[in-house]
């Protein structure tokens, strides 16, 4: 299978924006040993911000574009070395692709994205993408990482979508708030109804909540794939998926009448 995989920040990262390094080393074995299994792997990294935010020790994320942009060029670098560091463990070698939208909208520069992608997966290599967020404003940013990976899916026509979260999928309401939200297993059709269960972001470090997730899973089952929503805690749920078990929320491509 083509998996493609997204991390969000709060898988990534402990509250204080370091490194949660049990989870990342982790998540790095299980996706290499799928790799060695035969699968596919494209992974979609969050966590710049956050990292240089911690590598900086600015204790709070701070408001205005420059320091931003300036923590995501210090995080992203840290969030490279690790992934290298972790995945050469186990003879992969990583590749670092940063996008924003005026490469998904101009014509020439996705084809150019989508060949190196596609030539990457040849070589045997791990794509690692995120937003390039030191380039990126509001006009020309894709955003989040929810969507950034939903597009990526589309572009290399992975068989499935795996969105890695703080929470074990969809719920019937914000489990945050109502204790006695149940957990949606499956969604055959995404509704105007589905679309009003997303209520707000859950922590202070992911930036999308339920409602990028949701968007995501537009794209991705329009464009022919299963995605699931599943909880980043246990990266071992990866192998669940990989075989095809019940894991999280599935929602199920769209087949075409
Ligand atoms: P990530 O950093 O993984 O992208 P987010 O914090 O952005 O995670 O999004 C997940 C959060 O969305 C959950 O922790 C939860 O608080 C919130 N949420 C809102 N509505 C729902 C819902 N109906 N079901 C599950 N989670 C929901």
């Amino acid at each position: 299978m083509r998996i493609v995989i997204k991390v969000g920040t709060s898988t990534l990262a402990h509250g204080t924006g370091r490194l949660n390094i049990r989870r990342i080393d982790k998540l790095c074995k299980v996706m290499s040993d799928l790799k060695n299994s035969g699968h596919e792997i494209i992974l979609v990294s969050s966590g710049a911000i956050a990292m240089g935010v911690g590598k900086l020790g600015l204790g709070i994320r701070p408001d205005d574009t420059a320091s931003k942009q300036a923590a995501a060029a210090i995080g992203q670098c840290e969030l490279m070395y690790t992934y290298d560091k972790l995945f050469a463990e186990y003879n992969h070698t990583v590749a670092q692709i940063l996008i924003t939208g005026l490469d998904i909208e101009a014509p020439e520069r996705r084809r150019n994205f989508e060949n190196t992608l596609f030539k990457l997966l040849e070589f045997g290599a791990l794509p690692i993408i995120n937003e390039n967020d030191t380039v990126s404003t509001d006009e020309i940013e894709i955003g989040d990482n929810d969507t950034l990976s939903a597009i990526v899916a589309s572009s290399v026509k992975a068989d499935v979508l795996i969105l890695l979260s703080d929470i074990d999928g969809l719920y019937d309401k914000n489990p945050r708030k109502y204790d006695d939200a149940k957990l949606i297993t499956t969604v055959e059709k995404i509704t105007p109804e589905i679309m009003a269960l997303a209520d707000g972001k859950g922590s202070n470090l992911g930036t999308g909540g339920m409602d990028t997730k949701l968007s995501a899973a537009q794209i991705a089952t329009k464009a022919g794939m299963d995605m699931i929503i599943a909880n980043g805690e246990n990266p071992e749920l990866l192998y669940d998926i990989a075989e095809g078990k019940q894991v999280g929320t599935r929602f199920l491509k769209e087949v075409e009448k």
